[in-house]
């Protein structure tokens, strides 16, 4: 086949495939040359999930007829007044927007100057370009797009429901209105009761109108500048984290982005204090020389690349824990890590298989580590102890009954810091996560229950009733059937709340509000990917971390030993379900050998 230069209408549906992905990416564009221009007010109109309607109405400079037809031709654009593409300071710059909108949809540009005596609009359908036509109008812009990918089936095959797009529409739309303060956003249409966040320039009021004001009040602020880099923002204290990424907000030079370096670097941040699996709430702000940033790496520009990801990384992982830091939450003190690390807990892989096999068949050489002469970790411990001259306390030993040394768990002997259940079998000590096991125990009794039928319930006096954003409440009540199954029974409350009428019996009194935050947290991070069908064991591990005996209660002697001989008869109780181990044994010759007292 000879080449052929391709016609434009073709050119710009290629472009189109890597601008214009889905609806929320046409609010995008929209509404970022909004910003561009200088807008002061931004109302957003979807409708049918922005398949239907696509409306973004501004108050910015608008656009002369001159302007007004080359705004919709490819490669055309007023933001880079020179030739380079370093010193980007616009949200747009690739010219290229709305040609390819225009290219996949109907589209209207409409635009008046201040200085015009009326406005004027141009219609593009399908890249045929209409005459420019007078149009009553403010100064502003209002560009509206339907029938959004009507003639490109095979894009239209890739949406998601109505209310998938509509919620990733209202995602974006957030993205940018946290990141431009000074700009007044309505987000309205018939995909949702309408937001409205008038500006006060505030960047605090924006966080609390967008990501409610109960982030606000569990955060704390940033505030460091290191390597040129100026970190601000508000990070979500540990306890408030999340267990998906939505509550996650990146913006590099006003642009919202989405950026391997700063997600990594917020992990590393929170890694002492959120679990692996849990998602720390915060809204980052990075202000830094735009020549030290790539932003022309991707068609969307949600990525980028910073010159000096290292400096970058430094210094978001600094503004996160001098900001915890003065909250009061420190790092954990590393002695213990580094006495964890030398104690290795029973494998996981053979807790897998069936109840505590692995009890007494760690081999020895396991914990051979652990010797203080050895190691750089024993050495550290050593020198921390240091300051302990002489034996602080006395023990007192208590002799075993004889029968109960045959539990593989042991007995219990003790409780430490509420939450440790110090137990022995014989000729080893065993200490138990209490919360992590508990949240085994409840998880395995959940698919135990659920195997025989749908789980029992108990009844709540007095529903409670819970609020969430809209986009929650739709897939909360789209899951209630099955959530029914496992014992939690919901109801729509209006527009933004739900109300909880029965709760899982096995799960007794437990912190009900959390408990459904969490799967609604879960159902928008599958949004309708996957039949929620195949979800009931994430559905069903969450429920059973909220229904666990919270680490910080007091158990009694019998409590403990009877979650100790539960464990025992429950597959896979030897590690929690986020994978962590629930108990760590150590051998009587392990902890000789700690001493220096074996050879
Ligand atoms: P880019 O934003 O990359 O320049 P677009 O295709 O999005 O490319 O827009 C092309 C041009 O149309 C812009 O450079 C700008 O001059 C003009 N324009 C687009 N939207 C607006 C708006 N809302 N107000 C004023 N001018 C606009
Ligand atoms: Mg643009």
């Amino acid at each position: 086949m000879s080449i052929r230069q391709l016609p434009e209408d073709l050119i710009n549906r290629i472009a189109a495939g890597e601008v214009v992905e889905r609806p929320a990416s046409v609010v995008k564009e929209l509404v970022e040359n909004a910003i561009d221009a200088g807008a002061t007010r931004i109302v957003v109109t979807t409708a049918g999930g922005g398949r239907s309607l696509i409306r973004v109405e501004d108050d910015g400079a608008g656009m002369d007829r001159d302007d007004l037809v080359l705004s919709v031709e490819r490669h055309a654009t007023s933001k880079l007044a020179d030739d380079g593409l370093d010193n980007i300071r616009t949200l747009g710059f690739r010219g290229e927007a709305l040609a390819s909108i225009g290219a996949v949809a109907h589209l209207t540009v409409a635009a008046r100057t201040e200085n015009a005596a009326s406005g004027l609009r141009i219609e593009v359908d399908r890249s045929r370009k209409s005459q420019v036509l007078p149009q009553a109008m403010n100064r502003g812009t209002i560009v509206t797009v339907r029938e959004l990918f009507a003639g490109v089936p095979a894009r239209l095959k890739f949406l998601k429901s109505d209310r998938a797009e509509a919620a990733a529409v209202a995602d974006v739309v957030k993205r940018l209105a946290m990141a431009n303060p000074q700009v007044h956003f309505v987000l309205d249409g018939s995909d949702r009761s309408p937001s409205n966040w008038p500006a006060d320039g505030e960047l605090r009021a924006r966080v609390m109108q967008v990501m409610g004001a109960d982030f606000a009040e569990n955060a704390v602020p940033l505030a460091t500048t290191r390597h040129g880099v100026v970190v601000t923002g508000l990070a979500g204290l540990p306890t408030y984290s999340r267990a998906n990424s939505l509550s996650q907000f990146y913006f590099v030079n006003g642009r919202s982005v989405r950026d391997k370096v700063l997600l990594g670097a917020v992990r590393a941040a929170y890694a002492d204090f959120v679990f692996r699996d849990r998602f720390p709430a915060i809204a980052l702000f990075l202000s830094i020389d735009p020549a030290a940033v790539d932003v022309n790496v991707h068609p969307a520009k949600a990525e980028l690349r910073f010159r000096d990801s290292g400096g970058v990384r430094g210094a978001v992982i600094r503004a996160i824990l001098d900001a915890l830091g003065e909250a009061g939450y420190r790092a954990s003190s590393t002695v213990a890590e580094d006495v964890l690390g030398a104690f290795r807990a029973p494998e996981t892989a053979g807790a897998e298989s069936a109840p505590i096999p692995v009890l007494g068949a760690a081999p020895s050489g396991a914990f051979g580590a652990t010797s203080p002469a050895t190691t750089g970790q024993g050495r550290s411990q050593t020198a921390s102890f240091d300051g302990l001259a002489e034996p602080s306390a006395r023990y007192e030993a208590f002799e075993l009954p004889p029968e109960e040394d045959s539990y593989p768990l042991g007995t219990a002997r003790a409780q430490m810091f509420e939450n440790f259940i110090v137990a022995q079998n014989g000729d080893a000590l065993v200490l138990v996560d209490q919360h992590a096991a508990h949240e085994r125990l409840v998880y395995e009794r959940f698919k135990a229950e659920l195997a025989g039928g749908p789980v029992a319930s108990q009844m709540q006096l007095i529903p409670v009733v819970i609020e969430f954003p809209e986009e929650d409440c739709e897939r909360l009540e789209d899951a209630a059937p099955t959530l029914a199954r496992l014992g939690l029974y919901l109801e729509r409350f209006g527009p933004r709340a739900i109300a909880v009428r029965e709760t899982p019996a096995l799960l007794g009194q437990s912190d009900i509000d959390g408990l459904v935050k969490d799967i609604a947290d879960g159902l928008a991070e599958w949004d309708n990917s996957e039949a929620l069908g195949d979800r009931l064991d994430s559905i069903i591990a969450r429920m059973a971390c909220h229904g666990s005996v919270r680490s910080g209660r007091v158990l009694r002697v019998d409590e403990m030993n009877a979650l100790l001989r539960e464990m025992e008869g429950t597959p896979h109780s030897g590690q929690c379900i986020h994978g962590r181990p629930t108990y760590v044994e150590l051998k009587k010759a392990d902890l000789e050998r700690m001493f220096g007292r074996t050879r």
